[in-house]
């Protein structure tokens, strides 16, 4: 294969690549930021945690990040309890 198989960093599921620009419609006002002009994978797998994340990992967008949370069961979220008191970092509070 010529391309790289980019898995998912923490289900390690097949990723699709994803452009940037529609990515920053569904990331949360406060975390646009943080998407930079980079390729970016989706993770396939629909019950993971992680939506996208960038090709060196270092960004990881999960769902309570992006807005698609508000189609998503709340149980699937990060878990924690840290959201109300600004827990709003890429990849988490909880690191898993
Ligand atoms: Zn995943």
């Amino acid at each position: 294969m010529s391309l790289e198989n980019i898995k998912c960093p923490l289900c390690k599921s097949d990723s699709n690549e994803a452009k940037n620009k529609p990515l920053r419609k569904i990331v949360r006002e406060e975390l646009k930021h943080l998407i930079i002009d980079e390729s970016y994978y989706f993770c396939s797998n629909s019950i993971c945690e992680v939506v996208f994340f960038n090709k060196d990992m270092e960004k990881i967008f999960l769902l309570e990040d992006v807005n698609l949370f508000a189609d998503i069961d709340e149980q699937s979220g990060c878990g924690c309890n840290n959201q109300k008191n600004g827990c709003n970092k890429s990849g988490g509070c909880c690191g898993n």
